[in-house]
């Protein structure tokens, strides 16, 4: 058996281009070097490509918008990708329910869409959605900017078909709100970064859109004044988003951007708040702020424009970052550790990397920070690699040390299975290798990403 027999000659490709292009993420670390894309049409063809992969022995990435950060997508060992970009229909709608099927490659931006076409919401929300897939959402159990009110990608997902590591499908949960019948397996394939097997149906759930938004766009020179105004703000409102953008970060998009900032001076440290509530009751709590001298400066959004532009300046800061060849660390603590974690990195990257620029941004609001280290351009790729492995132990001990994650939303992949450890117990870590044998015994479900 071989792919020729059961897929067309155009869901099968082997040039150089698309070997580059399909067998690697947006993480710039690693060499592509798969040995074929395949682009199934069909759960069938899904279960068929496993079939003949447990024949022939055969590795197979699962590949969606490739934005993921962790190079969980990435083929490095003459593996075969497979792309879901050819099954990417939705699917149905169920009005009842308000829940949407489609198949993995819908795009994050165009599901959406969809929703709001329905006067509805899907929440899931960041800067790569224009290209990242749903099934790649789920795979990595994606969060970003609006996970404090909305949670995760794994809070809406009603129902997974799957194809297992053993070319077995499997419908699980089929959208019951309840179902207390054991053991919930769709939870197990979310975040599981294509190790189990193929997500080839998502099911989630859409809600209505919030009723009155505000954006702003805080400056303030003390950190410790970080959790004073998170507390403050989450206990008056129902805050959406709550982000936080280093004076850097923010001199970065400026330069790179058409866009400024909207506040008059520069400032050490900014939020970018948005919040669920009337202007008049937003307007109160921004004053106790001031009254309080939390804040040096700020602004209230006064338009969908001013929103926009203000918005413009967080969702940039990767784009802009990328073509600087960023190491980056996506790190999570409990909200009222961070400002000791920010204290205590802060102080270990100064040391550690005196003439580095440090990036520091993210969804603050949930504990999740992104610590991007910019490679100086008169070092080479290795040389820099290896001084940031070196500085990943440490700043790894510092999380371990505060109950937190290596890993907040963007996953482990290649990138940081190397330190798993410091976040997961060694019991946690063979019990999760005993769940890939169950479902992919053969191991040739992603291999040698996560662990
Ligand atoms: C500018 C930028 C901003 C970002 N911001 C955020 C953010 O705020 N929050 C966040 O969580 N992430 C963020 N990301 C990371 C990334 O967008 C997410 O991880 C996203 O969910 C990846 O989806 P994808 O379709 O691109 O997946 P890919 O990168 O293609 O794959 C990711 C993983 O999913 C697996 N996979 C893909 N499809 C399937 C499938 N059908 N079945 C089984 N496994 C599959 C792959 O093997 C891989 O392990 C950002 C990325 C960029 C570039």
């Amino acid at each position: 058996m071989k792919p020729q027999d059961f897929l067309q000659p155009d869901q099968i490709k082997t040039d150089t281009q698309s070997l580059q292009t399909y067998g690697s993420d947006w993480t710039k670390h690693y060499t592509p070097d798969p040995s074929v894309i395949l682009f199934p049409k069909s759960t069938e063809d899904v279960a068929n490509i496993v079939k003949w992969a447990r024949e022939t022995n055969t590795s197979l990435v699962p590949s969606g918008g490739r934005t993921g950060l962790s190079a969980a997508a990435f083929a490095t060992n003459k593996e075969a990708v497979i792309s879901f970009e050819r099954m990417n229909t939705i699917l149905n709608f169920n009005t009842i329910d308000s829940t949407v099927t489609c198949e993995p490659g819908v795009i994050t931006e165009a599901l959406q869409n969809y929703a709001k076409e329905k006067d509805l919401i899907f929440p899931v929300d960041f800067a790569a959605t224009g290209s990242s897939q749903i099934g790649g959402n789920v795979s990595t159990n994606a969060g970003g900017i609006k996970v404090i009110k909305y949670g995760l990608t794994r809070d809406w997902i009603t129902s997974l078909e799957v194809v297992t590591g053993t070319g077995e499908v499997l419908t699980l949960n089929n959208s019951l709100v309840k179902n207390a019948s054991g053991y919930d397996l769709k939870h197990l394939f979310i975040g599981s970064e294509g190790t189990l097997g193929f997500i080839t149906k998502v099911t989630v759930k859409l809600c209505p859109p919030p009723k009155q938004t505000q954006v702003l766009f805080l400056s303030l020179e003390k950190l410790e004044n970080i959790l004073k105004v998170y507390s403050l703000f989450t206990q008056k409102h129902s805050v959406l988003a709550f982000e936080y953008i280093s004076k850097l970060a923010a001199q970065k998009v400026v330069s790179a951007t058409k866009y400024n900032l909207p506040v008059e001076d520069e400032a050490s440290h900014y939020l970018l708040i948005e919040l669920e509530d009337t202007a008049d009751n937003i307007e109160a709590t921004f004053a106790t702020a001031f009254e309080n001298e939390w804040l040096t400066d700020g602004v209230i959004s006064q338009n969908s424009q001013q929103t926009q532009e203000i918005w413009a300046i967080r969702e940039n800061i990767s784009e802009t970052l990328s073509t600087e060849y960023p190491y980056k660390n996506d790190v999570s603590v409990k909200v009222s550790k961070v400002t000791e974690f920010l204290e205590q990195t802060d102080q270990l990257l100064k040391t550690d990397y005196p003439n580095t620029e440090v990036v520091w941004f993210g969804h603050i609001g949930d504990g999740n920070m992104h610590i991007n280290i910019l490679k100086p351009s008169d070092m080479d790729s290795e040389a820099f690699l290896k001084q940031c492995h070196k500085v990943d132990e440490k700043l790894f001990t510092i999380i371990k040390e505060l109950g937190g994650s290596i890993s907040a939303e963007h996953g482990v992949g290649l990138v940081k299975k190397d330190y798993l450890k410091y976040t997961r117990s060694e019991a946690e870590i063979e019990i999760m290798k005993q769940i890939k044998k169950v479902f992919d015994p053969d191991g040739i479900m992603n291999p040698g990403k996560m662990f």
